[in-house]
């Protein structure tokens, strides 16, 4: 019997997935499982080794040889480590979110971290937001969301986001990089972005964040009836 309440969280890059529903876990006492952080932290491997992330021989023969672990820490923040090493920080750069779109894309990479997401879900309650979550990792979610935002939107989102954190970051740039991934992600073979028939879509286009996380809260706790 199912213990935990799950609600799934899916959408495009920068639709503000994991501002909102870590806000919406906070407020309803879940774990936030952000699973964009475990491909990332894949994704740091690769780039830290040098292997090339298009060759699927080459990240596969990593997979066997990182420790990836999860943590959440008394402010319950989700914390990631590989090797060992705290890299909540290292894999929010730039640089790896291409290359975590790449090695995504790689059946055995969604694979290997297949159990690792369900298994979180069957012991805790969660909100978990991604890309398959209300398609292939919960599918019997009891709550799913389908989040989205204009790409400009989006785009616009992602650059402030950079900015925030000190780095650099040019609108034309992260606009194609954004789209050039979303493309990625929503074309590839195995478990592509897409909204779960059973999902409620959630526009944040031109919403406020506190406007989107009430509508987020609201679909929570009052689920629409497909
Ligand atoms: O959510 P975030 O932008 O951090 O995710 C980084 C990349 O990881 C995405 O572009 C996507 O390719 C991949 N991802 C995925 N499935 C998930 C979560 C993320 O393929 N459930």
């Amino acid at each position: 019997m199912k213990k935990f309440r799950s609600v799934a969280i899916d959408g495009p890059a920068g639709a503000g997935k994991s501002t909102l529903a870590r806000q919406a876990a906070r407020e309803l006492g879940y774990l936030y499982v952000d699973t964009g952080a475990i491909y990332r932290t894949v994704a740091l491997r690769v780039l830290r080794s040098g292997a090339d992330a298009s060759d699927p021989a080459q990240v596969i023969s990593l997979l066997d040889r990182m420790e990836i672990r999860m943590d959440y820490g008394a402010d319950g923040e989700q914390r990631m480590f590989l090797d060992g090493e705290d890299v909540t920080r290292s894999i929010r750069e730039n640089a790896v979110s291409g290359l975590a779109s790449q090695v995504s894309a790689i059946p055995a990479v969604r694979d290997f971290l297949l159990e690792y997401q369900r298994a979180t879900a069957r012991e805790h309650n969660v909100v978990m937001d991604g890309r398959d979550i209300g398609t292939v990792v919960l599918p019997d979610a009891d709550v799913k969301i389908f989040l989205t935002a204009s790409l400009d939107a989006r785009a616009r989102r992602r650059v402030n986001d950079l900015v925030q954190r000190g780095q650099t970051a040019d609108f034309e740039t992260i606009r194609r990089e954004v789209e050039e991934r979303d493309l990625r992600d929503q074309t590839r073979s195995v478990a592509p972005l897409k909204r779960a028939e059973d999902a409620t879509v959630l526009d944040t286009s031109s919403l406020t964040l506190e406007e989107s996380l009430l509508a987020l809260l609201k679909l929570i706790r009052e689920p629409v009836v497909p």
